[in-house]
């Protein structure tokens, strides 16, 4: 076979390409020729700081999980896919035997092995094995990007369900980052009638308006809390119903609360500081619920059928591409800014 480059994080600021083994698949995996990986912030933070919370880059790891590839060899229990099938693959392995598991609610595994969370490698790889399970195939008229890209979608579409967003919701999205903009893509698709968005870049709100924002707020540093209220309030002619909070920003989750209408639902997606000052009392007497998002679980699926039946586009997201041999340049494009930006897409597979 090939050669199988590969995308290494020995420690901050040192990725590196190196050829690996092509691996085998084990008995309820496949073996996949990479496509597409998209650098998610996440990747971004391990390359800079070296650490995400209590995850740290002790060990050399492999980058990249939003991801999707084509099936080039199956383990010997894997009876639903086929060589040649295209797949997206949902980074995240649970046990499926805890009590989270079997709930349901298996993003919660406490021994989940998520691509490039330390200590997992990540798929930023010419090759790959993955549980089959996990990988789910694309119809023909879903491109490889577009699979790489229900990573992030899924989050949104998990926000969204945990905020029980439905027909007629109004909400309100601080930050228009990739997982802001997919929320508000989720939002639109699952009946939501006003979706309004704020950031303080303003190419990032041009590029959610293309995406099918109703509105967007540009913040100004200097802006009073009691001006942003005024401002969301004005924007969507009273108070929205849900807010989706993509920035981590403690000046957006407070923003949410005070914003939102009484009896509403703010959901956390961001992650910032460990710790930050919110007005719980003003959330308690108005029954403000307030909930955390942590990636997704039997989110695929649906992210995949709003892509399928052409109800959502997601590409628009994809602001640069690069080859697996220009990772370096790939990361530097995402962690440096220069050039605006959103999603910055490295396609594995040679030729491409
Ligand atoms: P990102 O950094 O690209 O986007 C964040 C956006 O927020 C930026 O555009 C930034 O300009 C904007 N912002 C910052 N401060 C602001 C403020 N005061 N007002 C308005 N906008 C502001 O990141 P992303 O990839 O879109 O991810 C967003 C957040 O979601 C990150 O904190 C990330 O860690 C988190 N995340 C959480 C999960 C989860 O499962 N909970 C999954 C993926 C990402
Ligand atoms: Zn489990």
């Amino acid at each position: 076979m090939d050669d199988n480059l590969t995308a290494i994080l020995y420690k901050v600021n040192d990725l590196r390409l190196e050829n690996r083994p092509i691996p085998e698949p084990k008995d309820d995996e496949v073996l996949l020729e990479m496509h597409c990986v998209g650098i998610c912030g996440s990747d971004v933070h391990y390359l800079v700081r070296g650490a995400i919370g209590d995850f740290v880059v002790k060990e050399p790891m492999i980058m990249g999980h939003e991801a999707s590839g084509v099936v080039k060899k199956l383990g010997k229990n894997v009876t639903n896919l086929k060589p040649g099938d295209r797949v997206a693959i949902e980074p995240g392995v649970p046990c499926r035997k805890c009590d989270f598991c079997k709930g349901g609610k298996y993003n919660l595994c406490p021994d989940i092995i998520f691509c490039a969370t330390p200590p997992c490698h990540g798929n930023l790889a010419r090759y790959y094995t993955h549980a089959a399970d996990f990988c789910f195939k694309l119809p023909d008229h879903v491109s490889m990007e577009e699979g790489a890209l229900l990573e992030p979608l899924s989050v949104g579409v998990h926000a969204c369900r945990q905020a029980n967003v439905t027909l007629g919701s109004t909400i309100l999205v601080t930050g228009a980052g990739p997982i802001g903009l997919v929320s508000v893509i989720a939002a639109k698709a699952m009946g939501a009638s006003k979706v309004i968005i704020t950031d303080m870049v303003p190419y990032r709100l041009e590029l959610a308006k293309s995406i099918g924002a109703d509105g967007v707020l540009l913040i100004e540093k200097n802006d009073s809390e009691k001006a942003l209220v005024e401002k969301v309030t004005s924007a969507f002619g009273g108070s929205p119903t849900v807010c989706i909070e993509c920035s981590g920003a403690e000046s957006c989750i407070r923003l949410s609360i005070l914003a939102v209408k009484s009896g509403g639902t703010i959901v956390l997606v961001g992650l910032g500081p460990p710790e930050v000052k919110v007005p719980l009392v003003n959330a308690c007497t108005r029954e403000v619920e307030i909930k955390g998002v942590f990636r997704y679980a039997n989110d695929y699926p649906l992210a995949l059928e709003l892509v399928a039946s052409g109800k959502v586009d997601v590409k628009k997201l994809i602001t640069h591409n690069y080859k697996l041999e220009e990772t370096l340049q790939a990361y530097e494009t995402a962690k440096t800014g220069q050039g605006n930006p959103v999603k910055v897409m490295i396609h594995c597979n040679k030729g491409k």
